[in-house]
């Protein structure tokens, strides 16, 4: 008699468009509630300065997106030669614009505008990419008014999947301030163990073996190889990597590494689909703070 070995089931793929089209439901029904019960549309404000055709696409989706959910928005699309004072001068005026809820300034800006500057004149509270300091700084003591839309989206896609934080061991790999240090701070204020490597850590592998959670946010397609990876262990890849043949690519070697993981995220339709649902959560939240505290339902 053969005895027959059957193949590892292979991870779970997480479905981020599936998880991401659920949360945009939830947010239209609570725009309507906005819409009908305080006659208040979330209206949210989007600059772009110049003309980098990656930024365009990316503020073209943010704007399709609010669309959908019934989220108003506003483009300002400034020339490249635009000056720091004159996007201050609009973020000041969108500050005190009661119809607006939240302000988007694209980046990256044209290097000679003071993008520290720029972000920091965001009223904290219409902050929904959650750039300026206050909200940084709120990100290590855990009183943030809004989390950083792609850890958050994340952090969405872990609790969706019921997958436990607390107590884990979670490797981050990627340290930017835009996704690397957000996650890993979000993650330790949700009671994991958090190590972080980045380009200098010296053999990633020894740190990324030990990860019951591995989030990865480097950039380099095929960084992580299924032997870098414990067995059952969840892996979600934030990386976008734009491939020779025009295809993208995550951070981890897809195929290899859902043999061995429990549950793994896709690239495309993993973490990105959801960063745009966190931006749209954000400026929601937005407009439900204020109408709270101007007249409680
Ligand atoms: P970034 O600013 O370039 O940062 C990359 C980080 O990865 C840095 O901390 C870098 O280390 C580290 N790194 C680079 N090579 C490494 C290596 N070989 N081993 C270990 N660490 C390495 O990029 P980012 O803005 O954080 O974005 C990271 C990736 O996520 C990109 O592919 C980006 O397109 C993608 N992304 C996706 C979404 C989404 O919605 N899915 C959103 C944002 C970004 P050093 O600090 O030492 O340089």
């Amino acid at each position: 008699m053969v005895n027959a070995v059957s193949p590892p089931p292979g991870a779970k793929v997480i479905d981020g468009r599936a998880v991401a089209a659920k949360i945009r439901l939830e947010l239209a029904s609570r725009i309507r509630n906005l819409v009908e019960r305080h006659q208040v549309t979330p209206g949210l404000a989007v600059i772009l300065v110049g003309d980098n055709p990656a930024s365009e696409v990316y503020v073209r989706n943010k704007v399709l997106a609010c669309a959908q959910v019934g989220v108003h928005s506003t483009k300002y699309r400034l020339p490249s030669t635009t000056t720091t004072e004159h996007v201050i001068d609009l973020i000041a005026t969108l500050n005190s614009t009661p119809s607006i809820h939240g302000i988007l300034v694209q980046l990256p800006l044209p290097v000679h505008v003071d993008m520290r500057l720029v972000l920091e004149c965001i009223a904290v509270q219409k902050d929904v990419d959650a750039f300026h300091l206050y909200n940084v700084g709120a990100l290590v003591t855990g009183g943030t008014i809004f989390s950083p839309c792609t850890p958050y989206g994340v952090m969405k896609l872990l609790d969706h999947e019921h997958i436990p934080v607390a107590g884990q061991n979670i490797v981050v790999v990627g340290a930017s301030n835009i996704v690397g240090k957000p996650m890993a701070l979000m993650l330790m204020q949700r009671d994991a163990t958090v190590c972080i490597c980045h380009a200098k850590t010296r053999d990633l592998a020894q740190f990324t073996i030990l990860a019951d959670i591995l989030v990865v946010a480097a950039g380099r397609p095929n960084l992580i190889l299924p032997q870098m990876v414990k067995t059952g262990a969840v892996v979600i890849d934030v990386g976008i990597n734009r491939m020779p043949d025009g295809s993208i690519a995550g951070d981890v070697d897809f195929e290899g590494v859902r043999a061995k993981a429990s549950y793994i995220t896709p690239v495309p339709g993993g973490v990105g689909p959801m960063t745009v649902t966190m931006l749209l959560e954000n400026t929601v939240a937005a407009a439900e703070r204020l109408v709270a505290g101007r007249a409680p339902a």
